[in-house]
């Protein structure tokens, strides 16, 4: 029996798609070739990568201002890559700090321009989302991370700036519908919530590219994959057609606004147990709550142990905390499914029974 996959990347993916994947490993329907060797450049190959960056443009209700890419060097190329096509050095861009990956985008942006931290939950061990922070005049973008991974935080909606907004969304893409309008440029490393490990999807709007004075190396440059459409090098040819498959799947089963019905009943469940019984504790506030990665620590943690047992017995993967916060971390991307996440919650409430007082 499959395990009930809660990772938090790379991550579970639909069934069918696995299916799907498979198959074409041994031969992609039509070609007479596996997908591992037929050439990027090939008519099936083209028809593929077409498909992956219209669909994006359709669940998110993109317009042409838009342009989809598929790169590679994961999201943390992405924060060198942002600043170094979009902040020129006497520029102002502005961060907000809450948690790991977007200390490490700063550190990057460091590098290529001026750069303000706007707000941090540092002090708070990023339990939160910083809110009503004032924004200076001038700012070439602000950059946030709409879902911290790593601590369970997300946001809800958008601090209203008059500067374009750059997000890393690694761990929540296309698991919601959000207002588009403020974002300039979107990254997300495929591995959680879009395919495979090995391809980072990037928007971007193209009027914010060309403004910068430096030269920028040719592959680093987002211009070059626009023009050639993700081709300009041997682009992951089986991570795409893997994330192709994922975005029919989302869109199979009713786009954006089903996946976040979906995933919000799941978080609900694993949150309705941590708030029931006094034996778990959330790690973070309340109205920041992840509806991706759901965290708590166990009141008792000399327990810890054993509720990680009883999650083995039951099939249940990957479900400790990251190693730099510890406690546990329900991952539950787009393909849980419903029935793994109430295994899950059983288990808690039997432990919570068994281990209460
Ligand atoms: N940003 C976020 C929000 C992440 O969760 C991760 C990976 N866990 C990264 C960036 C880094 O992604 P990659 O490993 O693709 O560089």
């Amino acid at each position: 029996m499959k395990k009930h996959n809660f990772s938090s990347g790379p991550a579970i993916l639909p069934q069918s798609v696995f299916a799907q994947a498979a198959e074409a490993i041994r031969e992609l329907p039509g070609t007479g070739l596996s997908i591992l060797e037929i050439s990027h450049r090939s008519p099936a190959f083209t028809k593929i990568l077409e498909e992956a960056i219209e669909l994006p443009k359709v669940l998110l209700g993109l317009d042409d201002s838009y342009e989809v890419l598929y790169l590679t060097g994961g999201a943390s190329s992405q924060f060198y890559m942002v600043p170094m096509n979009l902040l020129d050095q006497q520029d102002k861009a502005a961060y907000v700090d809450t948690g790991t990956w977007s200390t490490k985008a700063i550190k990057e942006a460091q590098l290529f321009g001026g750069v303000e931290i706007l707000a941090s939950s540092k002090a708070d061990h990023f339990n939160h989302i910083p809110k009503n922070y004032s924004t200076p005049v001038g700012l070439k973008y602000l950059h946030l991370t709409s879902n911290n991974t790593i601590i369970g935080t997300q946001y809800k909606e958008w601090p209203k700036v008059d500067c374009p907004i750059v997000v890393d969304m690694s761990s929540d893409i296309f698991s919601r519908p959000m207002d588009l309008k403020p974002l300039g440029l979107i990254y997300a490393g495929a591995q959680k919530n879009l395919g495979p490990a090995g391809t980072t999807m990037v928007i971007v709007k193209k009027d914010l590219l060309g403004k910068v004075e430096r030269a920028i190396p040719t592959m680093l440059n987002y211009q070059t994959h626009i023009d050639k459409k993700s081709s300009f090098n041997t682009p992951p040819v089986f991570p795409i057609y893997v994330a192709m498959l994922n975005l029919r799947w989302i869109q199979e089963q009713g786009g954006l606004v089903e996946m976040e019905k979906r995933n919000q009943r799941k978080a609900k469940l694993i949150y309705e147990m941590v708030d029931h019984y006094d034996i778990f504790r959330g790690s973070v506030r309340k109205e920041d709550r992840s509806i991706m990665n759901a965290t708590f620590f166990l009141a008792k943690p000399e327990l810890d142990d054993v509720f990680y047992q009883m999650c083995t017995e039951a099939n249940i993967s990957t479900i400790k905390g990251h190693r730099t916060v510890g406690g546990f971390r329900a991952s539950m991307y787009n393909a849980m499914p419903y029935e793994s996440v109430e295994v899950l919650a059983d288990l808690m409430q039997k432990f919570a029974k068994k281990y209460a007082g």
